[in-house]
């Protein structure tokens, strides 16, 4: 388990430099205050949404807001009751524990947890066979954030004792534009505002991606000896990584073409998707689909997933005809899949 006591870089600090979630922000400024007023710790939350979307982020806010230590750690690194119960027992009053993908924590662990939340205690057995015997713990008040690409992935249970559940959306290309010129900011880097808004439109609504595209523009700045990044160098850069105008890239538009050619469209089960696409079906569901669901190019129905109107308009295919789950083959145009050439329009 780490022990966080200075953010890293990019982070921000407090909830007002935390861009966007404006209605996360407000319902925790609420309860931080009154935990502060109360000198009480802070009720339990968890925060719910697609990778990169800022979920850490918040957790080291909400520490450094309570002026608390955060320790870190992850469902999956916690297998027995006895390992939560040392990670518990160890809490300082009103310190914050972040565990990320805390869906995948093991059953055993959850359990030792429900009381843990509830009642600020823990009971761990000691020993084995007929000697063993049950150890109750009192635990020093403190606060568990929980992390989760979906909280519709944790047993009720454990769900119901947190008292703030959070469901962080995609960010707009505005808010991203602005995390865009902050990390540039911190790092000194001039930016031109338009070349911050193109890599914003191509950062599929997340804070994580925008970095990472900042951080390859700035390779392609640097090789070309530019003193600036401008949106000459973004749309250079995009066209490099093969990243459109919509921010997909070859593997959501691999997604869309194989419902479009292979499945006429869909709909298509997410199991026979992810089988020809060769990918698994966890990856499919919680790191490409909530985009390409959020900007309309798919549809989730009773019967599977399908393409719209839209991706056909995308990807430069032709639909045959009106309907859209008719099931008629998909008539590829000529200049099917190229639009890759960054251009201003075409973020929804
Ligand atoms: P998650 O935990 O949801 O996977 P992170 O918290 O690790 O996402 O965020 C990914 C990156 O994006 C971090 O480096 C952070 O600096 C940046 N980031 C995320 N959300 C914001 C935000 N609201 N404001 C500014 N930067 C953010």
């Amino acid at each position: 388990m780490k022990e966080i006591e200075s953010l890293p870089s990019f982070r921000p600090d407090s909830l007002d430099e935390y861009v966007g979630q404006e209605e996360i922000k407000k319902r925790l400024r609420i309860a931080l205050q009154a935990a502060k007023l109360r000198s009480e710790p802070l009720d339990h939350v968890l925060l719910a949404g697609p990778p990169g979307l800022g979920k850490t982020t918040l957790a080291y806010v909400i520490a450094r807001e309570l002026r608390k230590n955060i320790y870190i750690t992850s469902g999956p690194v916690i297998e027995r009751g006895g390992d939560i119960a040392a990670i518990l027992s160890s809490l300082e009053e009103g310190d914050v524990l972040f565990i990320d993908e805390i869906h995948r924590m093991s059953k055993p662990a959850e359990e030792v947890l429900y009381s843990a939340l509830e009642d600020f205690q823990v009971d761990v057995m000691i020993g084995k066979g007929p000697t063993a015997r049950s150890v109750r713990i009192r635990l020093k008040p403190f606060t568990l954030i929980g992390a989760t690409t979906r909280s519709g992935l944790l047993s009720p249970p454990l769900r119901n004792r947190f008292g703030m559940i959070f469901e962080l959306d995609f960010y707009s290309v505005d808010e991203l534009t602005k995390i865009v010129e902050r990390a540039c900011q911190l790092m000194n880097i001039p930016i031109e505002r338009e070349a911050a808004w193109l890599i914003a439109q191509r950062s599929r609504g997340t804070p994580r991606t925008a970095l990472r595209l900042l951080k390859r523009v700035r390779d392609v700045a640097t090789v070309r000896r530019e003193e600036r990044i401008t949106p000459n160098t973004v749309l250079r850069t995009m066209d490099i990584l093969e990243i459109d105008s919509l921010g997909l890239d070859e593997m959501d538009r691999k997604i869309l073409r194989t419902i479009i050619e292979i499945y006429d469209g869909g709909p298509v089960g997410l199991e026979a998707l992810a089988a020809t696409l060769n990918v698994e079906i966890d990856t499919l569901k919680e790191v490409y689909e909530p985009y390409l669901l959020r900007s309309g190019l798919l549809v989730r129905t009773s019967r599977g997933r399908a393409a719209t109107d839209l991706a056909y308009q995308h990807l430069g295919y032709k639909r045959v005809r009106g309907g859209l789950f008719d099931g008629y083959p998909a008539e590829p145009s000529e200049d099917k899949g190229k639009n890759c050439s960054g251009s201003l329009e075409g973020a929804s």
